[in-house]
């Protein structure tokens, strides 16, 4: 019996599934999916069997860099990024969380010598009970990933 969907297929595009429930919405800001003209269908909240809840993101005709699926990671370590071409899955890769972070991010600390040097921002990332901890490889400062990515 083929398993109900919960969210309605896309034709072409990227379903982001198994994002822990409430991570769903600092994905699309984080991403600025909501700034573009993209057909998103977002579900909140939905049964997991994992999770207990979870949110799922399907983002039509859209594909994500290797730099945006790191990001990801930091908001949706459980999550499954499922490449959708012809209303089938082509590739499926689970997330996993990053050892170091380069790019996409700017260092919180106004003092960091990363703002004035011609240098990407860099973070060594750890994970400490339900949080990601970033640290910064110039400053050696440690933050909240929420406040490294400014949501
Ligand atoms: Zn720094």
């Amino acid at each position: 019996m083929k398993k109900k969907l919960q969210v309605e297929a896309i034709c072409k595009g990227t379903v982001i599934d198994h994002i822990p429930a409430g991570q769903g919405a600092k994905i699309l800001r984080r991403l600025q999916l909501l700034d573009s003209e993209l057909r998103i269908t977002v579900g909140f909240n939905l049964p997991s069997e994992q999770l207990g809840l979870k949110d799922i993101l399907k983002v039509e005709n859209r594909l994500f860099t290797t730099k945006e699926a790191n990001e990801l990671s930091l908001f949706a370590p459980t999550a499954t990024i499922n490449v959708i071409e012809d209303y089938e899955v082509t590739r499926k890769f689970p997330m996993s969380t990053p050892d170091v972070l380069e790019g996409g991010f700017d260092c919180p600390n106004s003092n960091c010598i990363s703002h004035n040097e011609p240098v990407e921002a860099c973070f060594r990332v750890r994970k400490q009970d339900d949080d990601i901890r970033l640290k910064c490889k110039y400053c050696e400062k440690s933050f909240s990933k929420d406040i490294v990515a400014g949501i």
